[in-house]
């Protein structure tokens, strides 16, 4: 407000000033005097002009100013809960892991750039009596637990996914099929290293059957997860905790 008051008493100045320059310049040249109460004219007609004038441009200007920085602090903000939007909806909430839509088209992109690579489908042993025996938050903390183990033993240009339940898939990007076993088997001795423990203190041994499948260019990526799967179903079926090539 006193920036206003300010500028506008700045304006009544100046304003009063050119008149009077103005005046003394022409009047005189006009054969008339600045004086008495045309000089009264002369310094009153711009203050009273100028004032109500400056006021309602100042305010205006100044209101104008703020409405731009509160509409450009709403759309940085808007940005940004966009990108969280886009983050939530590629992402599992519970692992932060890709979901299942995303880790498919994922695939579809590896596919159709021509990649070859290992197609693991994993999923925990016996993880409804975990929920049973240990109860549920016990359950999601051993999916965190193993979302976060499958992430750190991914490389960069992997692909590691919940497809849903306590079922991921892994892509392992250019993977010979000896690394895509490898890999596996590092998997489910990393899972069967899991120190997980009950609110007793109870250590829970968590098991994983993985079903992996080697890709060759321009697979199909629903196939290749349906033969996976198959695996998995061997492996599950002999006996769990292994892996099924
Ligand atoms: P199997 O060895 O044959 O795979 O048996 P399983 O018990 O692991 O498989 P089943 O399909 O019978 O049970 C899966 C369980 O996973 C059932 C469901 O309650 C649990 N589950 C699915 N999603 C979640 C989740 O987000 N959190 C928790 N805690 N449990 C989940
Ligand atoms: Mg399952
Ligand atoms: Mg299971």
């Amino acid at each position: 407000m006193y920036k206003i008051l300010g500028k506008t008493l700045a304006v009544a100045v100046l304003s009063t000033l050119a008149s009077l320059l103005i005046s003394f310049a022409f009047v005189p040249l006009m054969g008339g005097q600045v004086a008495g109460a045309g000089l009264v004219m002369t310094i009153a007609c711009p203050i009273v002009i100028s004032i109500p004038a400056s006021l309602v441009h100042f305010y205006l200007g100044e209101k104008l100013r703020s409405t731009n920085t509160a509409l450009a602090a709403a759309r940085d903000e808007l940005a940004a809960a966009y990108t969280r939007l886009q983050h939530q909806a590629r992402r599992d909430a519970l692992t932060g892991l890709l979901n299942r839509a995303t880790f498919m088209t994922e695939l579809e992109t590896r596919s159709q750039a021509g990649m070859h690579g290992g197609l693991l489908f994993l999923d925990l042993d016996h993880f409804k009596s975990i929920n049973d025996r240990f109860g549920h938050a016990t359950g999601d903390a051993a999916l965190e637990r193993v979302g976060a183990l499958l992430s750190e033993l991914a490389r960069e240009d992997d692909i590691v996914g919940r497809l849903g339940g306590e079922e991921f898939a892994i892509f392992l990007n250019a993977a010979s099929p000896a690394r895509m076993l490898d890999h596996s088997q590092t998997v489910r001795e990393a899972v069967e290293a899991i120190d997980l423990f009950s609110s007793s203190g109870q250590r829970i041994p968590l098991g994983i059957s993985i079903g992996a499948f080697h890709c060759a260019p321009r697979f199909n990526p629903a196939e290749a997860l349906a033969a996976s799967d198959r695996n998995l179903y061997r492996a599950k079926s002999s006996g769990r905790n292994m892996v099924v090539a």
